[in-house]
């Protein structure tokens, strides 16, 4: 019976695609609206996609309901941002930690991101990764990090028709808001280095576990209990 679950932060835990979230929402904005450099001017400072977004229009005056627009726009742009990427790359030991959690009879894979559900997909699919997943929470409604994990894992207790005690979901993550999200709701916390944030300032958060990239699959694993 599967009683564990994974979660998996994208941009800086399973990969890296430089800034293009961020060009393709500002390309987006400047396509559509004629706005240079929407991201830095509005400022928003929120995490999840769907704020930043909204933050965007608020600031520039842009009618609610050009949303479904502006995001088929972003969806364009950034498919077409990361094809013309080189040097776009999974990170080291991912696949193998993928792997084994996907053999595990216990246990799934699931994405926590501040990523909209479709540049998730694009961002995956432009790596290869996207077919590990079948379940996740995503940017694409108000609230935080927690909020969509929250959300993701009452969906799944319901499509697998079980309970995932807190101590058996876990959070892999780069940054330390995914830290903080996993204290937050009571669940582990595996942080990595391979994102933007140093070694020090993440240890100093206390996450549950440690490691400076995941290539020591053995070790994650263990941490995981797989
Ligand atoms: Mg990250």
């Amino acid at each position: 019976m599967v009683n564990r679950l994974v979660f998996w932060d994208i941009d800086g835990t399973l990969m890296h695609c430089g800034s293009d979230g961020r060009k393709a929402l500002n390309r987006t904005f400047y396509e559509l609206y004629g706005i240079m450099d929407a991201f830095r001017m509005a400022d928003v400072g929120s995490s999840m996609d769907f704020m930043l977004i909204s933050g965007i229009m608020a600031t520039f005056g842009i009618d609610q309901k050009d949303l479904s627009s502006i995001i088929k726009h972003y969806h364009e742009v950034l498919i077409e941002i990361l094809e013309e990427n080189n040097t776009k790359q999974v990170l080291p030991g991912v696949v193998s930690v993928l792997d084994a959690i996907d053999k595990h009879p216990h246990s799934i894979n699931a994405l926590l991101t501040s990523n909209l559900r479709i540049g998730a997909e694009a961002k995956l699919n432009s790596v290869g990764l996207y077919s590990y997943f079948n379940l996740g929470g995503f940017g694409d409604d108000p609230g935080e990090k927690w909020d969509a994990a929250n959300r993701c894992i009452s969906y799944a207790e319901k499509q697998y028709n079980t309970f995932f005690p807190r101590e058996q979901i876990y959070l892999i993550g780069d940054s330390t808001y995914d830290i903080y999200s996993a204290q937050k709701m009571g669940i582990r916390s595996i942080s990595v280095a391979t994102g933007w944030v140093d070694h020090e300032t993440l240890v100093s958060c206390n996450p549950d576990y440690f490691f400076p990239d995941l290539s020591n699959t053995n070790q994650v694993l263990e941490a995981l209990n797989i």
